[in-house]
């Protein structure tokens, strides 16, 4: 059976952190999800917000993995941060190196995300199940295809458990990568990130940003919508779903939803897969 994930992100506002607990994670709890994930800023920005989306979550009983990056912080900041997270019952991690928060320059500090599993390793031993990124259309920085994927199995090899995969849109690619993966003696899961579409110039423009790439035809067409959101709406859901079918009639191990800490369109898309 495929897991299936819900991520967040830690809301700015006390109202946001109200709606995100009270409203949004009941209806998505009811579809079941193997579990939440909650993001991390760059650079740490979020840790304090992040860990209290973490922590209420927990308070309802509820398997959440946090994301984590050392950011701008040391080696005590982390380890106080995973023994925190140990004493409140988390048992899932989401490890990555992150990026510098804009503004602050370069990648030249940031700690890769294999050196984070390492460390999460020596000092937590096997407690956390340990997920990482992993780019089917390759990291914006990465130097070749070929080192991301080597850069990949470092990361699983160093002990991480699984990957979450950036979002992606051409089907083919997630295929192609995990054949490339396979080659290379990569064993373990897969999972497909699903950005559903919701707002598309946010969307279009993130998408520049972290490398993935939305194929002509999906922008022509809803350019084509103009200002009928409606149809915006169901064709995103239809597209989306299309994805996701494809994507479980050929086994991935599961699907990672990007909520961007909305009910809608997830649920939706989620109810037409019939799982
Ligand atoms: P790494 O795996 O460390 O790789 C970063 C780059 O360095 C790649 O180009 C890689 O090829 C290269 N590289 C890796 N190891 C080496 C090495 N030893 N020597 C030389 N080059 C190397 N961002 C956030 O800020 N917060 C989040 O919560 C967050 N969650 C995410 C969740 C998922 C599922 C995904 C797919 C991405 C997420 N991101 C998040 C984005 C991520 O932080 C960025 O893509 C970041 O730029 C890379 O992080 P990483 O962990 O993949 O880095």
């Amino acid at each position: 059976m495929p897991t299936i994930s819900f991520e967040y992100f830690p809301p700015k506002t006390a109202d946001g952190k109200t709606a995100l607990l009270e409203r949004t994670t009941p209806a998505l709890q009811a579809l079941d999800p193997g579990f939440f994930s909650v993001t991390y800023g760059a650079g740490g920005s979020t840790r304090d917000s992040t860990f209290g989306v973490v922590s209420a979550l927990r308070e309802r009983d509820i398997d959440v993995a946090p994301h984590l990056s050392f950011g701008g912080d040391g080696e005590d900041t982390i380890r106080d941060l995973l023994q925190r997270y140990r004493e409140m019952g988390v048992r899932r991690l989401v490890a990555l190196r992150g990026d510098m928060p804009s503004g602050m320059g370069g990648a030249s500090q940031l700690v890769y995300a294999s050196q984070l599993v390492s460390f999460i390793r020596e000092h937590t031993g096997d407690h956390f199940h340990i997920e990482v990124a992993a780019y089917p259309e390759i990291h914006p920085q990465a130097e070749s295809y070929d080192s991301d994927l080597r850069f990949l199995k470092e990361k699983l090899d160093a002990g991480a458990d699984s990957a979450i995969t950036q979002y992606f849109y051409n089907v083919e690619s997630y295929f192609y990568f995990l054949d490339q993966c396979a080659a290379i003696g990569i064993d373990k899961p897969i999972v497909a990130g699903i950005m559903p579409i919701t707002n598309f110039a946010n969307l279009a423009r993130f998408s520049r940003n972290c490398g993935a790439e939305i194929p002509r035809w999906i922008c022509q067409r809803i350019e084509g919508f103009g200002n009928d959101q409606e149809s915006i709406r169901q064709f995103g859901i239809d597209v989306v779903t299309q994805l996701c079918q494809t994507l479980l009639e050929s086994g991935a191990p599961g699907l990672h939803f990007y909520t961007m800490n909305q009910i809608e369109p997830t649920r939706q898309i989620r109810n037409n897969l019939g799982l």
